[in-house]
């Protein structure tokens, strides 16, 4: 990974992104800069992360440990080279600045999505490790979904999924679980509430767990006694989008004519006003990478990149829906990651 890396750019490259410096050298710690330059890696951390770092970095990699801000340990380092990439996407302003401060000269070049696309692409231990945190999802998600009744809030049943994950070998949540009751399932991005779960409504969870770093990212939906046909329908409808785009997502596809190949069933439905947002995301050391799937952006989605599909219908104040696999885009068809049956449940 380091040699990707160091022939993804001409010149000095500093990678400062944490869990991008976690992919190209193991650092896993919260302040730490990697930046190759002549064919060597350097990392600089400071002194709480010594220990840590001469365990998670190999023999290849220079340790620096510093007292002083990363800047001021790079400078000299970058002191004669005149121009260095940087993440502009994750390098602040104040950080650019007290670099240029302190190497006169310096002009810094953009990197864009370079270091991103070479993240996305993963190989079968790192989809192992996905993996992994998506069955601890998923057998949490099972064991709840056999437990909870109308009557509990979704803060309780959101308790419930982190318990289970933790208690099962996740290291953390992904993200804060959303559990949606109602017409809270209509925000995409609600948090829960005290809000308690009836009879006659649907139940959106979302979850997901990290595992040695990765993440892993589903939604599934629940409801509470036999659904309205017009929500029936429109479930019905957003599972055949999610099938579309899991057929479109071929490596070298546009990432906007996947998000289309699910839209498009959705206008057909009448309800593509109500898909209020992009496809889906890759996910690997972060819950949301490289690539995003939308309408929006201009780029193939590469083999070998682990991407959710997730389309979703809103209706305010009424209800939401969304399913959400995660896939793995190979040549010949897409490896589901996702083992959970994506069929309504019906408690
Ligand atoms: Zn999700
Ligand atoms: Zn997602």
């Amino acid at each position: 990974r380091l040699d990707l890396l160091a022939h993804c750019v001409s010149g000095p490259l500093l990678v400062s992104h944490g869990p991008h410096v976690r992919w190209a050298c193991g650092f896993s710690g919260s302040n730490g800069w990697l930046l190759l330059r002549d064919g060597k890696a350097h990392l600089l951390t400071d002194a709480r992360y010594r220990e840590q770092a001469s365990q998670q970095v190999g023999p290849k990699v220079d340790l620096v440990v510093t007292q002083d801000p990363l800047a001021e340990a790079l400078a000299p380092l970058v002191a004669h080279h005149g121009t260095l990439s940087v993440q502009d996407a994750c390098l602040t302003l104040a950080q650019s600045k007290s670099i240029t401060a302190l190497v006169s000269g310096l002009t810094l070049h953009a990197t864009g999505d370079t270091v991103e696309r070479l993240v996305a692409v993963k190989t079968q231990e790192q989809v192992d490790t996905i993996v992994r945190a998506q069955r601890i999802s998923e057998a949490v998600l099972e064991q709840v979904s056999g437990r909870i009744t109308v009557g509990m809030s979704e803060q309780q049943i959101a308790a419930e999924l982190v318990y289970g994950c933790l208690r099962r070998g996740a290291q953390r949540m992904a993200f804060e679980p959303i559990v949606a009751s109602g017409p809270n399932s209509a925000l995409p991005h609600a948090r829960p509430t005290e809000r308690v779960w009836q009879s006659g409504e649907p139940l959106l969870i979302d979850m997901g767990c990290v595992v040695d770093g990765y993440a892993s990212d589903m939604t599934r939906m629940l409801h509470a006694g036999v659904p309205s046909d017009a929500f029936g329908d429109a479930y019905d409808s957003v599972r055949a989008a999610q099938e579309a785009a899991v057929v479109a997502a071929k490596p070298g596809a546009d990432a906007a004519h996947v998000d289309s190949a699910a839209r498009r069933l959705l206008q057909a439905a009448g309800l593509g006003e109500q898909f209020s947002h992009g496809l889906g995301h890759g996910i690997g050391l972060e819950t949301h990478e490289w690539p995003r799937l939308s309408g929006q952006v201009d780029y193939t989605i590469p083999a070998d990149c682990v991407v959710t599909i997730e389309p979703g219908v809103y209706l305010p104040g009424l209800w939401g829906i969304r399913i959400e696999d995660m896939i793995w885009v190979r040549h010949g068809e897409a490896e589901r990651l996702t083992n959970t049956p994506a069929d309504l449940r019906i408690v």
